[in-house]
């Protein structure tokens, strides 16, 4: 370290948000500009280097968080993006979306505010693209051998990725119109805005990977025809089956799909649309499900111009501080403000809610509409723990706009791919696979939330880099590529 009393003399300081009345204003990122490059080195220069990083067994990447600490304190980019993009290959992402499990367990946060390692990440990738140290890294001869990635988000794109880099010829097979997965119509853009995303694939592109969007596998190519074309197939599919609330009244109109509503909002951000036709301009809103899927609805209803928003969570408000079941270095359930939380709070969408736009341990009990079959309100009842409801507990919410954010179940089979290819299920109904991410269907592979279930971008493009090496030991018995998780690792757990 620079200062190997930096956590002595330094207190955390994040990179600061822009005033809640200016971002709601417009959908880009919620962070200052440059705000960010003049505290780092200092919030680097913080880590302790404690020897036992618990901080890199946390990351699903191995992210070598101390190094590149220490590279970063020393103010020395270029060596602190090769050891970056070593573990990652897209920091950038992570860098502003991870819900960073590494600061749970940084050894720093047994007494005091963790290093701000997100921030770090999101620093060195950021300057890595303005210097030019993120170049194309096409490979020195082509190995003859071709892969179908099937699915473009962070899984798909990773092992795409890594398997072009080694020399393989890969195709990435996408059903939207354009490449990205949920980062694309999912993730709203004042989380992460989508220049990030571009430039990535352009990289990518110049490296040799070929982008097919506009193509459903199962659909526009049959799942065995692509099979036959290629000598290895990687199913990326996503998790994108939602779950569905089945409740009195949920036929009206107005109760949407939180993912039939933020690609939608997506679409206006790319200037596919001038307004979304769900708009939630002028309405009432209550998102149900108090995940971030539900916070991003949140902070799109916000900048939409909702009358009120309103976002229910069955659960019961959590501590504010880690408790016994939550030890030290695991990523607790603690009561977190997300961006969106600090606009509503701020903005008080929600005078009926009882923490910010919030309300805990709330269940809906049934929706009721007007003589047109348009959803008016949204009945609801506080329940225990154990999710009985407490009698005398009933309210209604005025409810024009009602979006469902229940989390999803398992991959889609709309276009019919998992059952042209008679790919076996686990009981929890994702894509089962072996110990080297081979599914029952010779040479198909799969990765991502199809196999692991709903998870998170730092997992997914763990997954990438791990079915990677997969394959290509399958495809030529190399053990080159590095593989950061098996498929059955799992978080930190107490
Ligand atoms: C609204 C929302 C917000 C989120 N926010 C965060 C966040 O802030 N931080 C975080 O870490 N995680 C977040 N997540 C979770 C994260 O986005 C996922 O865990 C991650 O994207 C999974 O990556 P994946 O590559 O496995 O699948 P996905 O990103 O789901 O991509 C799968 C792709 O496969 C395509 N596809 C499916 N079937 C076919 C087919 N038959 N043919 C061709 N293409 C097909 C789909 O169209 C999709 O584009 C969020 C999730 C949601 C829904
Ligand atoms: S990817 Fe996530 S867990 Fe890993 S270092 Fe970055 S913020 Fe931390």
């Amino acid at each position: 370290m620079a200062d190997p009393k930096g956590f002595l003399t330094t207190s955390r300081q994040e990179w600061p948000r822009r005033p809640v009345e200016e971002r709601v204003q417009d959908w880009d990122e919620v962070y200052v500009p440059g705000a960010l490059l003049p505290i780092i080195s200092r919030q680097a220069n913080r880590c302790m280097d404690c020897g036992i990083p618990f901080c890199h067994d946390a990351c699903p990447l191995g992210n070598l968080i101390p190094e590149w600490n220490d590279l970063v304190s020393r103010e020395d980019w270029r060596a602190a993006s090769e050891r970056l993009h070593a573990t990652n290959n897209f920091p950038e992402f992570t860098g502003r979306l991870c819900p960073a499990p590494c600061e749970a367990g940084c050894v720093l946060a047994i007494n005091q505010p963790a290093v701000t390692i997100k921030n770090v990440e999101a620093a060195i990738a950021d300057r890595a693209w303005a210097d030019g140290l993120t170049p194309p890294r096409p490979p020195d001869r082509l190995s003859g051998r071709t892969v179908a990635v099937v699915g473009s988000g962070p899984a798909g794109l990773a092992a795409a990725q890594q398997l072009t880099r080694v020399g393989h010829t890969v195709a990435v097979y996408e059903r939207d119109d354009r490449i990205g997965g949920l980062m694309r119509y999912g993730i709203p853009a004042f989380k992460m805005e989508k220049v990030h995303l571009e430039r990535r694939l352009g990289q990518m592109e110049a490296e040799g990977t070929k982008f097919r969007p506009g193509t459903a596998i199962g659909r526009d190519i049959g799942a065995e025809e692509l099979r036959a074309r290629y000598d290895a197939v990687v199913l990326a599919v996503g998790a994108t089956a939602w779950r569905e609330l089945p409740v009195s009244g949920r036929e009206l109109t107005g109760i949407h799909q939180a993912m039939e509503y933020l690609p939608l909002a997506n679409r206006v951000c790319e200037g596919d649309l001038d307004i979304s036709p769900l708009s939630a301009r002028g309405k009432h809103v209550v998102i149900v499900g108090g995940g971030d899927t539900g916070a991003d609805c949140l902070g799109t209803a916000v900048r939409e111009g909702a009358a009120s928003v309103t976002q229910l969570d069955i659960y019961p408000q959590p501590a504010t501080e880690r408790t016994e079941t939550d030890p030290w270095p695991t990523y607790p359930k603690i009561y977190r403000l997300s961006a969106a939380h600090e606009e509503a709070r701020d903005l008080a969408t929600a005078p009926a809610a009882d923490a910010d736009a919030r309300l805990f341990a709330a269940s809906t009990l049934r929706f009721t509409g007007d003589e047109s079959g348009h959803v008016r309100a949204l009945h609801l009842v506080e329940v225990d723990a154990a999710r009985r409801p407490r009698p005398g507990t009933e309210r209604t919410l005025p409810a024009d706009l009602v979006l469902l954010a229940l989390g999803f179940s398992g991959p889609d089979r709309g276009d019919g791919l998992i059952d042209q290819l008679g790919l076996a299920l686990d009981e929890r109904g994702v894509i089962a696979r072996d110990a080297g991410f081979a599914t029952n269907v010779p040479g198909v592979f799969a990765a991502g939330d199809a196999a692991r279930g709903q998870s998170l971008i730092v997992w997914a493009i763990a997954e990438g880099r791990a079915v990677a090496a997969a394959v290509d030991r399958h495809l030529t018995g190399s053990d080159r590529l590095p593989a950061p998780i098996g498929p059955y690792d799992m978080p930190l757990r107490a």
